[in-house]
């Protein structure tokens, strides 16, 4: 039975994928190719908790597709197959939701490159393979930016000349859209009240992290702007910076728009605070043992990521759920004790056992009676892009009945 579909991830020097199973709503096989473009390049497919990998014979992106389709006939999954999702970063203002690819869609996919030189290539490199390789499928593109398509006027402007926004697209976009709709629709099903009625504050917090406003069950407001950078402390992004900096430095030390730019990028955040890691959960182990770097860098993220959240609650204007998600979110009990502890203000407090029970796949409410709901849940991107491909593509309605949980 074709009741597959294959969700691509293609970046400029990996391709993530996953072979979802509509019927169970999870993947059953993934597969990772790294290093695209050194020597050492390699793929890891994961199927039944076993993991095998093999190095590729070229170091580009066509091999890794190829060694993905010979290892999806091998397995027997690729006859399984109906249709390929694909993830993409940037969709402008011209893709308000998952897109059917046709000429005219990867048209505007190319447009928009302007606005994600460091994404959007290299999904469009990912399309045409997978455009070869599954020339009888129909493809879908779900964007990162489509979900906050919703957004007002007043949250999407930047306060600059109306013409940098009209004639170069100097706007807000948000992104990690695709996570946030999977948050927003396990929220309806756990609190039993349909997405229409849902006003979510919730924080996707991965190496790249940022928070959004869920109103009457769609974005209003959230932390990133025209590119990732904006917003919270990241994984090795800055988030919010004084504009002022970029010309600071040039002075100071002759830098250029691309140095500063590279710096705030991949030099900064947990990894530039700590001046030990950009990873969470290094840092926690370090700063257990005094680490004075690790210390500074989580309390910084942690403050930062309240005051986002406190401001994305006025976004909503009202709360059913504050939300933790992504790998941070999921699994770092600490960082979400010392968030709400900032937060107690507002209305939060947690419940610590319940907040030490939500780590490795375990998700649910961590508050504490009296409190604001929390609630944890495991981020599934692949899984809302599977959907809206299988939908696009004409393999099921959509069915989001809200059922409580039992
Ligand atoms: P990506 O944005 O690349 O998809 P993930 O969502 O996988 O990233 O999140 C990666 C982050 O999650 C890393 O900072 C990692 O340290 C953190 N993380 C994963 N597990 C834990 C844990 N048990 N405790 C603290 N942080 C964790």
């Amino acid at each position: 039975m074709n009741s597959m579909v294959l969700v691509i991830n293609c970046g400029s020097s990996s391709l993530k994928f996953a072979v979802m199973d509509m019927a169970a709503q999870r993947p059953v096989l993934v597969g990772l190719a790294e290093k695209l473009g050194l020597d050492d390049a390699f793929i890891t497919f994961k199927q039944d908790d076993e993991r095998i990998s093999f190095p590729l014979s070229h170091p580009d992106h066509r091999a890794a597709m190829q060694a993905m389709t010979d290892h999806l006939r091998q397995c027997g999954l690729m006859e399984s197959i109906a249709a390929v999702g694909h993830r993409v970063v940037h969709g402008g203002e011209v893709f308000k939701a998952s897109a059917l690819i046709d000429d005219a869609v990867l048209a505007e996919i190319e447009k928009c490159v302007h606005l994600a030189p460091l994404h959007n290539p290299a999904h469009l490199i990912g399309i045409h393979h997978a455009l070869e390789y599954f020339h009888d499928l129909p493809q879908v593109a779900a964007f990162d930016t489509a979900f906050h398509q919703t957004m007002p006027e007043h949250a999407y402007l930047y306060a600059v000349p109306m013409e940098l926004y009209r004639q170069h697209g100097v706007r807000r976009y948000g992104f990690h859209g695709s996570s946030y709709r999977y948050a927003l629709r396990e929220a309806a099903r756990i609190l039993a009240k349909p997405e229409a009625e849902l006003a979510l504050v919730c924080a996707h917090l991965g190496n790249g992290a940022s928070v959004a406003a869920i109103r009457a069950g769609q974005s209003v407001d959230t932390s990133m702007g025209l590119t990732p950078l904006e917003g919270l402390v990241m994984g090795t992004r800055s988030g919010d910076v004084d504009p002022g900096l970029f010309n600071h430095l040039a002075d100071e030390m002759g830098m250029s728009a691309l140095q500063t730019t590279a710096i705030l990028n991949k030099q900064s955040g947990l990894l530039g605070l700590s001046g030990l890691s950009s990873d969470c959960r290094e840092l926690e182990q370090a700063a257990a043992q005094g680490h004075a770097g690790a210390k500074r860098a989580l309390e910084k993220f942690c403050y930062q990521l309240a005051k986002h959240l406190a401001g994305q609650l006025v976004a909503a204007g009202a709360i059913d759920a504050l939300i933790f998600t992504g790998g941070i979110g999921e699994n770092s009990a600490w960082v979400r004790a010392r968030t709400i502890e900032w937060m107690a203000p507002l209305g939060f407090a947690l419940n610590p056992a319940a907040n030490q029970d939500c780590t490795r796949g375990a998700s649910g409410f961590i508050h504490a009676e009296g409190s604001l709901p929390v609630l944890v849940i495991n981020a599934n991107e692949e899984l809302m892009i599977a959907l809206d491909t299988a939908q696009l593509a004409g393999l099921t309605q959509t069915t989001t009945q809200p059922v409580a949980l039992s």
